[in-house]
């Protein structure tokens, strides 16, 4: 065990709607059922961005005044591990988990679910006892869902950690961690699009074009992408979308297009403002699955009919895919080595921590897909 104090640069949030700031802190030894992770590159997702950009969700945090360092989407080589961690040693490679799985509670043991009883997306900004391992000038840092990517190092619980298959490439197989994960997941996994179905996708960023993908690899046969960029329409393509829509070029409601088409078997929305909620739902075929993955801002839902739901059609969502996230991981860095997941067209802007702002700036704009920090 590595009982040294490291020191390293981080990218810290000191309160929503600031920019980032690259900051010189200290990260402690790990403790009891912790692990010590150095970080190889870090992915920007938008989840992060709405608290960088002030944007208030229905998953906003309470920092209660403390500084955090932000970042959940990752992969990294482990340290050193505190006593009582067994799952991975020193050397190993691993992504870190926005979600906790502690495989000893009743959640993780249900089948319908991956939530876990052992924390959740504020407690784990802390460790026990509200301590931080991570710390600026002594004042202690919070760090996001537990994982605080955008640090060189980074202590992580062992529940927030799955270790990889080291041969895979650790530049890359971040994203698997959220955007891949979750968007991939929704499709075959909440949704389990059906072979010769119609889908459509809003918001092509890395989560929605993962959501196509996985549309494509359960055998869709009409895969629409949405988005309002005309920008994206080449990396659509690429991910499976047969057909890429701009809504404001068209004449009529895209609702009332895709209704002229038959109706959309499968909707997914990656985006989360009422305007597309609205439009994926109304879109869908009497027996449709509107599938929600965007988180947009607070109080925004879904206007289910009850005339609509008693005929069939259903309303979903769910977290990384609803897929317990360890096995989740590792399985998809398999696939990833073995050719069966490309996902390498996902990353359109590799970075240093210190251009961080600015890559957030241009998720906002909507001109990246997945932008990577390569420490
Ligand atoms: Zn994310
Ligand atoms: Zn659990």
């Amino acid at each position: 065990m590595n009982a040294q104090v490291i020191n390293c640069r981080a990218a810290v949030l000191w309160s929503p709607g600031t920019p980032l700031t690259i900051e010189n802190i200290t990260v402690d030894p790990p403790q009891e059922g912790e692990v010590r992770v150095r970080m190889v590159s870090a992915g920007l997702c938008a989840s992060d961005g709405h608290l960088v950009w002030g944007w208030d969700t229905d998953l906003i945090l309470d920092l209660e005044g403390n500084p955090i360092v932000m970042g959940h989407e990752g992969a990294g080589v482990v340290e050193s591990v505190g006593p009582g961690v067994t799952s991975v040693a020193p050397g190993d490679h691993v992504i870190p988990m926005w979600m906790p799985e502690c495989e000893k509670c009743d959640l993780c043991s249900h089948p319908k679910t991956n939530l876990c009883l052992s924390g959740d997306i504020v407690s784990a900004m802390y460790h026990k006892n509200k301590e931080t391992r991570m710390k600026i000038n002594g004042k202690p840092l919070l760090s996001k869902a537990g994982t605080g990517t955008f640090s060189e190092y980074s202590v992580i619980r062992e529940t927030h950690v799955a270790k990889i298959n080291p041969s895979a490439d650790l530049k890359t197989v971040c994203i698997i961690g959220c955007a891949v994960g979750g968007g991939y997941g929704s499709a075959v996994n909440i949704a389990r699009v059906h072979p010769g179905a119609k889908c459509a996708v809003w918001g092509l960023g890395a989560v929605g074009l993962s959501a196509l993908l996985g549309c494509k690899q359960s055998g869709a046969h009409t895969i629409i992408g949405i988005d309002i960029n005309a920008d994206k329409e080449s990396v659509a393509k690429e991910f499976g979308c047969n057909e890429f829509i701009i809504p404001k070029t068209l004449d009529e409601p895209i609702e009332s297009y895709l209704q002229k088409m038959g109706g959309i078997d499968y909707a997914f929305d990656c985006i989360g403002n009422q305007q597309v909620l609205d439009s994926a739902y109304k879109s869908l075929t009497p027996w449709g699955v509107l599938t929600v993955l965007g988180l947009g801002p607070r109080g925004n839902g879904v206007n289910a009919k009850v005339a609509d739901l008693v005929m069939g059609r259903t309303v979903t969502g769910g977290l990384f895919g609803n897929q317990k996230p360890r096995k989740t991981n590792q399985e998809m860095v398999d696939k990833y080595l073995s050719g069966s997941l490309p996902i390498d067209g996902l990353i359109t802007h590799r970075i240093r921590l210190d251009e961080i702002n600015e890559g957030f700036d241009n998720l906002k704009a909507g001109k990246t897909v997945r932008t990577v920090i390569e420490f």
